[in-house]
C-alpha cells in the first residue's frame, strides 16, 4: 500500500464535484487501500478520493479509536437517504485544511446508502463521530468544505492565509 500525498487549500481541485465511480474493480480497491493507509498516517477519520487527486465519489473512514480493532468503512457512490432530527456539534478539523478548526451543527444520525470493497449494495445509519465524518466527506464529494459553514469574512481569511504559505512554498 502507498501513501498518496494529500492536497490542501487552495487548490482547486477541493471545489470540483466528484464524479460517479462506475464500478467497484480491482484498481478502485487499490485506490481504496491506499487511501486508507494514508488517512491512517495523517491521522485523520476520513478521506475523500478528491483529497489524494482523484475526484470521484469514494471516500474511506475509521472512527474506531483503538488501533488493535480498526473498524474501516469503504463507501463509493455514498449518498445520504435520511437525516435525523437531533443535531451534534462537533469541533471538525480536515486533512486539507491543516491546523484549521470549525465548530459544524449537523444532524446527529444520517443514514446512507453506498457500494462496500466489494461493490455489494449497502445501507448505513451512522450516529456520534461517524454521522460527522460521513457528512464531512460526503460534503467533499460535492466541493463543499469546513471554511464554508464559517461567515464569509472568515472564510476570506483562512483562503489568504492559505494563499500566501503557498505562495511562500512554491518561492523556494
Ligand atoms: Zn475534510
Amino acid at each position: 500500500m502507498t501513501i498518496l500525498p494529500i492536497v490542501t487549500l487552495p487548490d482547486p481541485i477541493l471545489r470540483k464535484v466528484s464524479e460517479p465511480v462506475e464500478r467497484v474493480d480491482e484498481e478502485l480497491r487499490r485506490l481504496m487501500d491506499d487511501m486508507l493507509e494514508t488517512m491512517y498516517a495523517a491521522p485523520g477519520v476520513g478521506l475523500a478520493a478528491v483529497q489524494v487527486g482523484v475526484p470521484r465519489r469514494l471516500i474511506v473512514l475509521d472512527v474506531s479509536k483503538d488501533e488493535q480493532q480498526a473498524e474501516p468503512l469503504f463507501m463509493a457512490n455514498p449518498e445520504i437517504v435520511a437525516l435525523g432530527p437531533e443535531t451534534r456539534l462537533h469541533e471538525e478539523g480536515c486533512l486539507s485544511i491543516p491546523e484549521v478548526l470549525v465548530e459544524i451543527e449537523r444532524p446527529a444520525s444520517v443514514t446512507v446508502s453506498y457500494l462496500d470493497r466489494f461493490g455489494e449494495s449497502r445501507e448505513l445509519t451512522a450516529e456520534g463521530l461517524l454521522a460527522t465524518a460521513v457528512q464531512h466527506e460526503i460534503n467533499h464529494l460535492d466541493g463543499k468544505l469546513i471554511i464554508d459553514f464559517l461567515s464569509p469574512l472568515k472564510r476570506d481569511m483562512v483562503v489568504r492565509k492559505f494563499k500566501k504559505q503557498a505562495r511562500s512554498t512554491e518561492a523556494l
